[in-house]
């Protein structure tokens, strides 16, 4: 005999979850940002000790949210501007729930029939959606520090490949390849450089919003011949500055170098017939990066690595083995990406997408930017405050003229609690750097904000540059 349900062993455990988990989206609007406590705050309530005996799930539950909840960040608040976020459409969520509950291995077309096809389905929006060459090969990663790794893996092998070198051989015996940058590159880009065995780019300068130096480029292309592979940003993480892809494919492609794009977030801006201008010639790229768990605000982990050559993605990526069913002329999941076994954390993306259309999406980008512009307007009817960056897209660098009291306004501001952001330096200046990635972040978010950067300001003691002295 059977018990009565399988789903009876779940069921305890999976509506504390749901309870939990509706508790925690209904406070994350309002609730102070700020945890209560830092990580080893955290640590110190948790006994360290691996127990001897086990508890049941539900316990499980009841005491892993008793330990996280006051280090729990409220990341998807339309008010938290750090890093680049996201926040997470309930579609998407409520799919990723259900990826966990089907537990569909995605590597392979078979079995995982179902989930393999919707990402095959969302792939295909994706590259719609972002302007990309439709046959591009398409790989669901973890983020876009994985994307830009995978299409650099695949950039290196064809540039070595063209050159007569055996890419299984790896970088062994290989001809030097030159990787180049603009001085603003991602450190995730540089990261990637390393893994592939590429090095970090050597950059070729920038201009004052972090775009590539064209010139700069041109110049070093032509100094030396040979394999080439040339990464361009869409989405500078301060300026949120997109590269002349024009100018700089032109010129690579004329020296026979690889293009990758960076477009972690920027990418995006390809949904908006609005905002699309600023991709103008990306499309002509030869890989491009991205995440979906920035812009298109699904859950963690989602990146996405796409490479216009299918074929060379395959040649680089692909695993094969006596053991792993092989599907005649079909790439498999894991013919595109690093991994072999893994979540299907492309059915988000469908879902997201059918939530939204492209209409929605494009909606969802635009209103980003109008409200990036609105805390830029805001911000600078604050005395003593400017905005250092021209904001085409998203972001906006926040400074007063001392560098201490910006570093201060943007520790009384997570202090505070109503909003977080980022502290940087940008441009040798101290900056409080504002990301606007989160779905919510609407008008009253905008003013809210604003309100609390002027209260912050106050606090801090910056006075209007032209204002007299106060003695
Ligand atoms: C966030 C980001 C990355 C890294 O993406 P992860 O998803 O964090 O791995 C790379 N490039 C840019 C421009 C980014 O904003």
């Amino acid at each position: 005999m059977h018990d009565s349900s399988a789903g009876d062993e779940y069921r305890d455990a999976l509506e504390a979850a749901h309870r939990h988990a509706l508790a925690w989206l209904d406070t994350v609007r309002d609730r102070p940002i700020r945890p209560e406590t830092d990580a080893d705050g955290i640590l110190a309530r948790l006994d360290p000790r691996l127990p001897e005996d086990g508890t049941s799930p539900t316990a499980v539950i009841e005491e892993l949210v008793d330990a996280a909840a006051p280090g729990l960040v409220a990341m998807g608040s339309p008010r938290f501007y750090g890093l680049v976020i996201g926040g997470t459409y309930p579609a998407a969520m409520a799919a990723d729930w259900l990826v966990s509950a089907w537990d569909q291995n995605t590597g392979s077309r078979q079995p995982g029939a179902s989930t393999a096809a919707l990402e095959e389905v969302s792939g295909r929006w994706l590259l719609e959606l972002l302007g990309l060459p439709t046959s591009s090969g398409v790989g669901y990663v973890t983020g876009a520090t994985s994307a830009n790794l995978s299409a650099l893996i695949a950039a290196r092998d064809a540039v070595l490949r063209d050159r007569g070198h055996d890419a299984a051989r790896g970088i062994q015996n290989a001809p030097t390849i030159r990787f180049l940058a603009g001085d603003a590159v991602h450190a995730s880009v540089v990261l990637a450089g390393r893994i592939a065995g590429l090095g970090a780019p050597v950059t070729v300068g920038a201009d004052e919003q972090g775009r590539i130096d064209v010139d700069g480029l041109t110049g070093a292309l032509e100094a030396h011949a040979g394999p080439a592979i040339v990464a361009l940003q869409a989405g500078d993480v301060h300026s949120g500055a997109f590269d002349d892809f024009s100018a700089a494919i032109d010129v690579a492609h004329l020296h026979g170098a690889w293009v990758h794009i960076d477009g972690a977030f920027g990418l995006w801006a390809a949904a908006s017939p609005r905002l699309r201008h600023l991709l103008a010639g990306a499309e002509r790229a030869d890989s491009w990066a991205t995440d979906a768990h920035k812009t298109l605000n699904v859950p963690y982990d989602c990146g996405v690595a796409f490479v216009r050559d299918e074929a060379a993605m395959t040649a680089s990526l692909g695993v094969h083995a006596a053991y792993l069913p092989a599907v005649t002329s079909t790439a498999d999941p894991y013919d595109h990406v690093p991994e072999m076994s893994r979540r299907a954390r492309g059915v988000p993306v469908w879902a997201a997408l059918r939530s939204l259309g492209s209409r929605g999406v494009a909606d969802l980008v635009d209103g980003l930017v109008d409200a990036a512009v609105g805390l830029a307007d805001g911000f600078r009817r604050i005395p003593g405050l400017e905005v250092l960056n021209d904001v085409v897209f998203t972001q906006v660098c926040l400074a007063s003229r001392e560098d201490a009291d910006t570093v201060a306004l943007g520790e009384w501001l997570r202090a505070e609690g109503t909003v977080w952001a980022s502290s940087s330096v940008w441009r040798g200046r101290a900056v409080v750097r504002f990301a606007v990635s989160n779905r919510g972040t609407d008008a009253e978010a905008v003013r809210r904000t604003v309100d609390a950067v002027a209260r912050g300001a106050a606090a801090v003691g910056i006075r209007d540059r032209a204002a007299p002295p106060v003695s």
